[in-house]
Protein backbone atom coordinates (compact mmCIF):
# COMPACT_ATOMS: atom_id res chain seq x y z
CA UNK A 1 0.00 0.00 0.00
CA UNK A 2 1.41 3.35 -0.54
CA UNK A 3 0.59 4.94 2.46
CA UNK A 4 1.24 8.91 0.40
CA UNK A 5 3.48 10.33 2.49
CA UNK A 6 6.54 10.95 0.77
CA UNK A 7 8.35 13.48 0.85
CA UNK A 8 6.66 14.47 4.37
CA UNK A 9 8.97 15.59 7.11
CA UNK A 10 8.68 13.96 10.60
CA UNK A 11 9.92 14.66 14.03
CA UNK A 12 10.48 11.28 16.07
CA UNK A 13 11.53 11.56 19.39
CA UNK A 14 13.42 8.97 21.33
CA UNK A 15 14.40 6.86 18.33
CA UNK A 16 17.60 5.21 18.33
CA UNK A 17 16.14 2.08 19.56
CA UNK A 18 13.51 0.20 20.23
CA UNK A 19 10.04 0.88 19.35
CA UNK A 20 10.63 4.77 18.16
CA UNK A 21 13.00 3.44 15.95
CA UNK A 22 10.96 1.18 14.53
CA UNK A 23 8.07 4.22 13.62
CA UNK A 24 11.41 6.21 12.56
CA UNK A 25 12.36 2.89 9.84
CA UNK A 26 8.78 2.53 8.75
CA UNK A 27 8.36 6.26 8.08
CA UNK A 28 11.83 6.12 5.89
CA UNK A 29 10.40 3.36 4.39
CA UNK A 30 7.11 5.10 3.40
CA UNK A 31 9.69 7.85 1.91
CA UNK A 32 9.37 10.76 5.12
CA UNK A 33 12.62 12.44 5.89
CA UNK A 34 13.56 12.42 9.51
CA UNK A 35 14.40 14.35 12.75
CA UNK A 36 15.49 11.40 14.70
CA UNK A 37 16.24 11.84 18.93
CA UNK A 38 17.92 10.17 21.69
CA UNK A 39 19.94 11.00 24.30
CA UNK A 40 23.26 8.70 23.36
CA UNK A 41 24.85 10.92 20.22
CA UNK A 42 26.78 7.19 19.30
CA UNK A 43 23.49 5.09 18.55
CA UNK A 44 21.45 7.82 17.45
CA UNK A 45 23.98 8.17 14.65
CA UNK A 46 24.65 4.94 13.98
CA UNK A 47 20.92 4.41 13.55
CA UNK A 48 20.27 7.38 11.51
CA UNK A 49 23.31 6.23 9.07
CA UNK A 50 21.56 3.00 8.77
CA UNK A 51 18.18 4.46 7.76
CA UNK A 52 19.75 6.91 5.38
CA UNK A 53 22.02 3.95 3.64
CA UNK A 54 18.90 1.85 3.43
CA UNK A 55 15.68 4.13 2.59
CA UNK A 56 17.86 7.33 0.97
CA UNK A 57 16.00 9.55 2.86
CA UNK A 58 17.31 12.50 4.56
CA UNK A 59 17.71 12.32 8.28
CA UNK A 60 18.95 14.96 10.88
CA UNK A 61 19.66 13.99 14.60
CA UNK A 62 19.20 15.92 17.79
CA UNK A 63 20.69 14.39 20.82
CA UNK A 64 19.19 15.48 23.68
CA UNK A 65 17.20 14.62 26.44
CA UNK A 66 13.28 15.49 24.82
CA UNK A 67 12.04 15.57 28.16
CA UNK A 68 13.88 18.72 29.40
CA UNK A 69 13.16 21.86 27.95
CA UNK A 70 16.36 22.97 27.15
CA UNK A 71 16.21 19.05 24.56
CA UNK A 72 12.77 20.07 23.16
CA UNK A 73 14.16 23.80 22.44
CA UNK A 74 17.16 22.03 20.72
CA UNK A 75 14.85 19.27 18.41
CA UNK A 76 12.28 22.06 17.97
CA UNK A 77 15.21 24.24 16.29
CA UNK A 78 16.49 21.64 13.97
CA UNK A 79 12.90 20.34 13.55
CA UNK A 80 11.34 23.48 12.54
CA UNK A 81 7.74 22.93 10.54
CA UNK A 82 7.34 19.57 10.52
CA UNK A 83 3.79 17.57 8.92
CA UNK A 84 4.42 14.23 11.71
CA UNK A 85 5.67 14.10 15.51
CA UNK A 86 5.74 11.13 17.20
CA UNK A 87 5.85 11.42 20.77
CA UNK A 88 8.36 9.09 22.71
CA UNK A 89 10.46 8.80 25.82
CA UNK A 90 11.81 6.05 27.77
CA UNK A 91 8.76 4.54 30.33
CA UNK A 92 9.32 5.17 33.85
CA UNK A 93 10.92 3.24 36.78
CA UNK A 94 9.00 -0.32 38.43
CA UNK A 95 7.92 -0.03 41.75
CA UNK A 96 4.99 -0.60 44.31
CA UNK A 97 2.40 1.81 45.12
CA UNK A 98 3.49 3.32 48.43
CA UNK A 99 7.10 3.85 46.75
CA UNK A 100 6.67 7.21 44.79
CA UNK A 101 6.71 10.57 46.34
CA UNK A 102 5.81 14.20 44.80
CA UNK A 103 9.03 14.11 42.54
CA UNK A 104 8.74 10.71 41.31
CA UNK A 105 5.32 11.64 40.27
CA UNK A 106 7.04 14.93 38.47
CA UNK A 107 9.43 13.45 36.55
CA UNK A 108 6.79 10.97 35.25
CA UNK A 109 4.56 13.69 34.59
CA UNK A 110 7.08 15.57 32.62
CA UNK A 111 8.63 12.65 30.30
CA UNK A 112 5.33 10.94 29.72
CA UNK A 113 2.34 13.22 29.78
CA UNK A 114 3.51 17.29 29.59
CA UNK A 115 7.15 16.58 26.86
CA UNK A 116 4.16 15.24 24.21
CA UNK A 117 2.05 18.50 25.34
CA UNK A 118 4.21 20.79 25.05
CA UNK A 119 5.64 19.30 21.28
CA UNK A 120 2.03 18.78 20.22
CA UNK A 121 1.47 22.57 21.41
CA UNK A 122 4.72 24.04 19.49
CA UNK A 123 3.61 22.17 16.47
CA UNK A 124 -0.12 21.71 15.54
CA UNK A 125 -0.64 24.89 14.77
CA UNK A 126 2.01 25.49 12.09
CA UNK A 127 0.23 21.49 10.75
CA UNK A 128 -3.12 23.55 10.99
CA UNK A 129 -2.09 26.26 9.28
CA UNK A 130 -1.10 23.60 6.46
CA UNK A 131 -3.83 22.13 6.18
CA UNK A 132 -2.27 18.70 6.88
CA UNK A 133 -0.84 16.79 10.20
CA UNK A 134 -0.36 13.96 12.15
CA UNK A 135 0.45 13.40 15.50
CA UNK A 136 0.72 9.87 17.47
CA UNK A 137 1.78 9.50 20.71
CA UNK A 138 3.77 6.06 21.91
CA UNK A 139 1.53 5.59 25.00
CA UNK A 140 1.35 1.93 26.47
CA UNK A 141 -1.45 -0.92 27.05
CA UNK A 142 -1.32 0.81 30.94
CA UNK A 143 -3.66 3.33 29.65
CA UNK A 144 -6.48 0.69 29.10
CA UNK A 145 -5.37 -2.02 31.80
CA UNK A 146 -3.38 -0.61 34.54
CA UNK A 147 -0.06 -2.59 34.96
CA UNK A 148 0.30 -2.92 38.50
CA UNK A 149 4.12 -2.54 39.14
CA UNK A 150 4.47 0.49 36.69
CA UNK A 151 1.90 3.28 38.76
CA UNK A 152 3.44 5.92 37.59
CA UNK A 153 3.36 5.27 33.97
CA UNK A 154 -0.30 4.57 34.89
CA UNK A 155 -0.96 8.09 36.14
CA UNK A 156 1.25 9.80 33.65
CA UNK A 157 0.51 8.57 30.36
CA UNK A 158 -3.63 8.29 30.81
CA UNK A 159 -3.19 11.71 31.80
CA UNK A 160 -1.92 12.68 28.53
CA UNK A 161 -4.52 10.56 26.84
CA UNK A 162 -7.39 12.67 29.03
CA UNK A 163 -5.70 15.54 26.54
CA UNK A 164 -5.39 13.87 23.64
CA UNK A 165 -9.22 13.13 23.63
CA UNK A 166 -10.09 16.72 23.84
CA UNK A 167 -7.15 18.04 21.63
CA UNK A 168 -8.10 15.30 18.75
CA UNK A 169 -11.66 17.02 18.43
CA UNK A 170 -10.28 20.22 18.25
CA UNK A 171 -7.98 20.11 15.62
CA UNK A 172 -8.98 17.69 12.99
CA UNK A 173 -11.32 19.89 10.96
CA UNK A 174 -8.03 21.29 10.16
CA UNK A 175 -6.56 18.55 8.79
CA UNK A 176 -4.49 17.22 12.07
CA UNK A 177 -5.02 14.07 13.44
CA UNK A 178 -3.89 12.86 16.92
CA UNK A 179 -3.96 9.59 17.97
CA UNK A 180 -2.06 7.12 20.43
CA UNK A 181 -0.30 3.74 19.94
CA UNK A 182 0.17 1.78 22.65
CA UNK A 183 2.54 -1.08 23.14
CA UNK A 184 1.66 -4.36 24.78
CA UNK A 185 5.07 -6.20 25.13
CA UNK A 186 7.15 -5.73 22.96
CA UNK A 187 10.94 -7.29 22.15
CA UNK A 188 12.99 -4.28 23.42
CA UNK A 189 15.34 -3.36 25.85
CA UNK A 190 12.57 -1.97 27.57
CA UNK A 191 11.29 -5.55 27.69
CA UNK A 192 14.61 -6.90 28.93
CA UNK A 193 14.71 -4.73 31.57
CA UNK A 194 11.53 -5.53 33.06
CA UNK A 195 12.31 -9.28 32.14
CA UNK A 196 15.61 -8.95 33.95
CA UNK A 197 13.67 -7.01 37.44
CA UNK A 198 11.49 -10.07 37.42
CA UNK A 199 14.39 -12.53 37.36
CA UNK A 200 15.84 -10.69 40.06
CA UNK A 201 13.13 -11.10 42.40
CA UNK A 202 11.53 -14.29 41.79
CA UNK A 203 15.84 -15.89 41.56
CA UNK A 204 15.04 -17.38 37.94
CA UNK A 205 16.88 -16.65 34.50
CA UNK A 206 15.91 -13.88 32.03
CA UNK A 207 14.83 -15.67 29.43
CA UNK A 208 12.60 -18.04 32.03
CA UNK A 209 10.94 -14.52 32.96
CA UNK A 210 10.27 -13.82 29.38
CA UNK A 211 8.88 -16.93 28.98
CA UNK A 212 6.60 -16.87 31.58
CA UNK A 213 5.83 -13.08 30.46
CA UNK A 214 5.17 -14.74 26.92
CA UNK A 215 2.83 -17.39 28.24
CA UNK A 216 0.34 -14.49 29.86
CA UNK A 217 -0.12 -13.03 25.77
CA UNK A 218 -2.78 -14.99 23.73
CA UNK A 219 -0.40 -14.16 20.90
CA UNK A 220 2.43 -16.09 23.00
CA UNK A 221 4.80 -13.91 21.97
CA UNK A 222 6.73 -10.28 22.47
CA UNK A 223 5.47 -8.17 19.38
CA UNK A 224 8.39 -6.93 17.16
CA UNK A 225 9.49 -2.77 16.62
CA UNK A 226 8.83 -3.79 13.51
CA UNK A 227 5.30 -4.60 13.43
CA UNK A 228 4.65 -1.74 15.99
CA UNK A 229 6.64 1.19 13.57
CA UNK A 230 4.46 -0.18 10.30
CA UNK A 231 1.13 0.83 12.69
CA UNK A 232 2.63 3.85 13.03
CA UNK A 233 2.99 4.80 9.72
CA UNK A 234 -0.35 3.50 8.98
CA UNK A 235 -1.54 6.34 11.08
CA UNK A 236 0.32 8.74 10.10
CA UNK A 237 -0.44 7.97 6.57
CA UNK A 238 -3.12 9.87 4.30
CA UNK A 239 -5.24 7.06 4.80
CA UNK A 240 -5.74 7.37 8.50
CA UNK A 241 -7.46 11.00 8.07
CA UNK A 242 -10.74 9.82 9.73
CA UNK A 243 -9.07 8.83 12.93
CA UNK A 244 -9.37 10.83 15.47
CA UNK A 245 -8.09 10.64 19.25
CA UNK A 246 -8.03 6.90 19.03
CA UNK A 247 -6.20 4.66 21.20
CA UNK A 248 -4.59 1.76 19.13
CA UNK A 249 -3.62 -1.17 21.39
CA UNK A 250 -0.54 -3.79 20.00
CA UNK A 251 -0.84 -6.05 22.73
CA UNK A 252 -1.34 -9.58 21.24
CA UNK A 253 -4.43 -9.49 23.06
CA UNK A 254 -2.55 -8.85 25.98
CA UNK A 255 -5.70 -6.67 27.85
CA UNK A 256 -8.55 -8.82 28.41
CA UNK A 257 -11.52 -6.91 26.97
CA UNK A 258 -14.01 -6.52 24.99
CA UNK A 259 -13.73 -3.01 23.88
P1 LIG B 1 13.85 1.27 24.60
O1 LIG B 1 14.04 0.07 23.76
O2 LIG B 1 14.50 1.36 25.92
O3 LIG B 1 14.25 2.54 23.70
C1 LIG B 1 14.10 3.80 24.20
C2 LIG B 1 14.62 4.81 23.17
O4 LIG B 1 14.29 6.10 23.65
C3 LIG B 1 16.12 4.80 22.99
O5 LIG B 1 16.41 5.21 21.68
C4 LIG B 1 16.58 5.83 24.00
O6 LIG B 1 17.86 6.34 23.68
C5 LIG B 1 15.48 6.87 23.83
N1 LIG B 1 15.23 7.70 25.01
C6 LIG B 1 14.91 7.25 26.26
N2 LIG B 1 14.74 8.31 27.08
C7 LIG B 1 14.94 9.41 26.32
C8 LIG B 1 14.93 10.80 26.60
N3 LIG B 1 14.65 11.26 27.83
N4 LIG B 1 15.18 11.68 25.60
C9 LIG B 1 15.46 11.24 24.36
N5 LIG B 1 15.49 9.93 24.03
C10 LIG B 1 15.25 9.04 25.01
O7 LIG B 1 12.29 1.51 24.93
P2 LIG B 1 11.00 0.98 24.11
O8 LIG B 1 10.69 -0.41 24.52
O9 LIG B 1 11.17 1.31 22.68
O10 LIG B 1 9.86 1.88 24.78
C11 LIG B 1 9.46 3.11 24.24
C12 LIG B 1 8.31 3.64 25.09
O11 LIG B 1 7.23 2.69 25.04
C13 LIG B 1 8.68 3.79 26.56
O12 LIG B 1 8.04 4.92 27.10
C14 LIG B 1 8.13 2.54 27.19
O13 LIG B 1 7.81 2.69 28.56
C15 LIG B 1 6.86 2.34 26.36
N6 LIG B 1 6.40 0.94 26.40
C16 LIG B 1 7.21 -0.05 25.97
C17 LIG B 1 6.76 -1.36 26.04
C18 LIG B 1 7.62 -2.51 25.60
O14 LIG B 1 7.24 -3.66 25.85
N7 LIG B 1 8.73 -2.30 24.94
C19 LIG B 1 5.47 -1.62 26.54
C20 LIG B 1 4.67 -0.57 26.96
C21 LIG B 1 5.16 0.72 26.89
P3 LIG B 1 18.82 7.00 24.81
O15 LIG B 1 18.77 6.09 25.99
O16 LIG B 1 20.15 7.11 24.16
O17 LIG B 1 18.21 8.35 25.11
Amino acid sequence: MDLGIKGKRALVCASSKGLGRGCAEALAEAGVNLVMNARGADALEATAQHIRDTYGVIVQTVACDVTTPDGQAQLLEVAGQVDILVNNAGGPPPGMWTDWDRDDFIAALDANMLTPIALIKALVPGMMDRGWGRVVNITSQSVKAPIPVLGLSNAARTGLTGYVAGTSRQVASAGVNINNLLPGIHATDRATGLDSGVAAQQGISIEEAAIQRQATIPARRYGTATEFGRTCAFMCSQHAGFMVGQNILLDGGGVNSTM
